[in-house]
């Protein structure tokens, strides 16, 4: 961070030294301005209700599909099973928001911003989930949206972004050169660049998962968060609202330790962590099924890295059979499908508690950054034939 400040109130990509920019605010006159009661009196849609933390400034830009906050959920059998105790391990589930994942909180927030500065084209280079975000909440804010994705993205994903009116192309490459073709035609077409954290407004929107956690909590946090890391947004952003809380004196005591998982197929900030370094350089041969932590480099791979080690945390990468069997687990056991970037944390919480990094009694929140949906499941090979006699012992007796 080089302490450079930016004008509020116009369009910001990168700073000029190529980092990420993030919005500060005057958090004295903001706790002197709002107070928790205000906030719990809302009715605005989901994150909506934290509005006066966010940088758009007139209410009729507030675009919206009907945001939710999204549950916690404590994972029962499967968590005992590993040895917590009940209500320890807690899922928050970013399935239930607009187009299945937690991106709509930061591309609705970008969206937002860009209707506040009048610009009619977007473009976003994504692993399926945000191009997915964008191209909803750009529809509905009657923007133009274009997006590149690696040609290997599940279908459901590609299709999705087209169906909501996007234009989408498949790019033989990975999300890194789908964000340099973005980058570069920034000139040539005029578009807004919403990549991961090349503008300051997409991080605001991620910051309110953690501002939400802390009011559902009762403005407290827990004692160690598992996210699945990618371009870290989600990471850097609850980082930097739970700063803002404490600044403003609405949550005291430590902070959560901050544990960044990924999958052991493209895992570079793991690597980078481990090696005792800020910046964490590209990951060769990237691949894992948990497409949406499939980010090889980061643009702000530091600002992860100081929020794991400011936070007293640690990084994990699993092998995909983990994250699968994890997933398996919790929806046979607890009845929830995760995605499999969710299902890493729970994966990696169950190392966390065997190898007494994190204690049973603690509590540990992890999250699920999307539906588990949108993501290829076993095939069933059970048929029956109607027209036979049916031996009913098969189904298991009573
Ligand atoms: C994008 C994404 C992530 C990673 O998000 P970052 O906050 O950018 O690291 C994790 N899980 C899912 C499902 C995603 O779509």
């Amino acid at each position: 961070m080089t302490g450079e400040r930016y004008e509020a109130g116009q369009v910001h990509g990168l700073s000029k030294v190529g980092r990420p920019l993030l919005v500060r605010y005057d958090l004295d006159a903001l706790a002197s301005a709002v107070s928790k009661d205000d906030i719990a009196a809302s009715d605005a849609p989901g994150f909506w209700r934290y509005a006066p933390f966010l940088p758009v400034t007139k209410p009729e830009n507030r675009v919206s599909l009907g945001e939710v906050m999204t549950p916690l959920i404590p994972l029962d059998r499967s968590a005992s099973g590993l040895g917590a105790q009940p209500g320890k391990a807690i899922v928050k589930d970013e399935g239930r928001l607009p187009t299945g994942s937690f991106k709509a909180r930061g591309l609705c927030l970008a969206v937002s911003m860009a209707k506040e500065f009048g610009l009619e084209h977007i473009a976003i280079p994504t692993n399926g989930n945000a191009g997915a975000a964008l191209a909803a909440y750009a529809r509905r804010a009657g923007q133009r949206a274009t997006v590149f994705c690696p040609a290997d993205t599940p279908d459901i994903n590609v299709r999705e972004i087209q169906q909501q009116g996007a234009e989408v192309w498949k790019v033989n490459g990975l999300i890194n050169d789908c964000g340099r073709i973005v980058g570069e035609g920034k000139e040539a077409v005029g578009w807004f660049d919403v990549s991961t954290l090349k503008e300051p407004y997409r991080i605001e929107g991620k910051k309110t998962m953690g501002l939400e956690l802390a009011e559902q909590m009762g403005w407290r946090l827990p004692d160690v968060i598992f996210y699945p890391t990618g371009g870290g947004t989600g990471m850097i952003g609850m980082w930097k609202a739970f700063h803002e809380l404490k600044a403003m004196g609405w949550i005291d005591g430590p902070l959560p330790r901050m544990v960044a998982v990924q999958a052991e197929g493209c895992a570079p900030i793991v690597r980078a962590w481990e090696a005792g370094e800020e910046h964490a350089p590209l990951w060769e041969d990237a691949h894992t099924v948990a497409a949406g932590i499939r980010v090889p480099i980061a643009v702000g791979d530091f600002l992860i890295i100081r929020a794991v080690n400011e936070s007293g945390g640690f990084t994990v990468a699993l092998p995909d059979e983990e994250i699968l069997a994890a997933r398996d687990k919790v929806a046979a056991e607890d009845g929830l499908l995760l995605c499999p970037e969710g299902a890493a944390t729970v994966a990696a919480y169950a190392r966390a508690l065997a190898d007494g990094k994190v204690k049973p009694d603690e509590t540990a929140v992890l999250y699920n950054c999307a539906t588990g949906l949108k993501y290829p499941m076993a095939p069933v090979d059970r048929a029956l034939d109607k027209d036979v006699p049916i031996d009913y012992a098969r189904f298991g007796a009573a």
